[in-house]
């Protein structure tokens, strides 16, 4: 089974590769560069290669995470160049760190006009794969919700991805916190997506699902706000959980906590949590 959790690249990709290994988990997420600015890393490009047969080697599979700032809806064109220059600086690691992807969100636009965020949006995604060739794929996150969470739903996603010319480069990173607090989903039932006119959606948006993102949520569902806790330490719960992740194969698609840890071994005991619950919904 692929599962794990974000793990740290302080000292290096390899070592976070290495990390993985010990905390006996077969897939992890990482940062490529600084999380908080969209400025351009240059890597250890020995480094990110040791890491890449590292995990192919062990079996490991990594997913790279985009920096916060980066925003896809942006309407500057010289904001949309800096966005543009950091995606590409990440896929670039995450490529040679052997990664599935770079996973990123489509951030928050701030007009009014959701058709311009569509435009903006599709500019971008179609920008950065027009001039990327790698087989690290653009890997877009669900959202949050909240004042302006444009790509929280499913039908959003899937007609950007469905507009775009390059469909084989784009696919979904799927979060259970975010799902949650955007409303789609009330953890009791899927019946919203499970409706027959929505189920076409849902089922494409499903097959390309590479990554689950299996969080918690702090506050209750509709509530907007992106606040992880724990598993089954939040709003939605084990069974919810357990429940939800029936959808998705392991075996395929690697499952990654974003949780927080206050103290020493609390990543192991929710590791081990992951894995009772994954056991459980297959
Ligand atoms: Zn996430």
């Amino acid at each position: 089974m692929r599962y794990g959790c974000h793990l740290s690249i302080k000292n290096g990709y390899l070592q976070a590769a290495k990390t993985a290994k010990k905390l006996n988990i077969q897939a992890f997420q990482y940062f490529p560069k600084n999380p908080r600015s969209l400025s351009i890393k240059t890597f250890d490009v020995h480094d990110a290669a040791e890491c890449a047969s590292f995990c192919k080697a062990h079996n490991i599979v990594s997913v790279a995470h985009a920096a916060y700032p980066t925003n896809l809806t942006v309407h500057d064109p010289k904001q949309q160049l800096t966005m543009m220059q950091s995606i590409w600086n990440e896929l670039t690691i995450a490529e040679a760190c052997g990664s599935l992807g770079l996973v990123l969100h489509f951030g928050k636009f701030s007009g009014e006009d959701t058709l311009q965020t569509y435009r903006n949006s599709l500019q971008c995604i179609h920008a950065i794969c027009s001039q990327w060739n790698g087989k690290a794929k653009l890997l877009i996150e669900n959202d949050a919700g909240g004042t302006s969470g444009f790509g929280s739903t499913f039908e959003e996603s899937v007609t950007i991805r469905n507009l775009s010319q390059h469909q084989d480069k784009i696919g979904f990173c799927l979060d259970t916190c975010h799902l949650f607090s955007s409303g789609v989903w009330d953890g009791n039932n899927h019946a919203t997506w499970d409706k027959a006119s929505k189920k076409d959606v849902w089922e494409t948006y499903k097959n390309h699902v590479h990554v689950v993102h299996v969080n918690d949520s702090m506050y209750p569902s509709g509530s907007g706000k992106d606040r992880h806790a724990n598993v089954g330490k939040g709003h939605i719960g084990l069974d919810s959980l357990q429940s939800f992740l029936t959808h998705f194969n392991p075996l395929v698609v690697p499952f990654i906590l974003e949780t927080p840890y206050s103290k020493t071994g609390e990543k192991e005991q929710e590791l081990h949590t992951l894995s009772q619950l994954i056991q459980r919904s297959q």
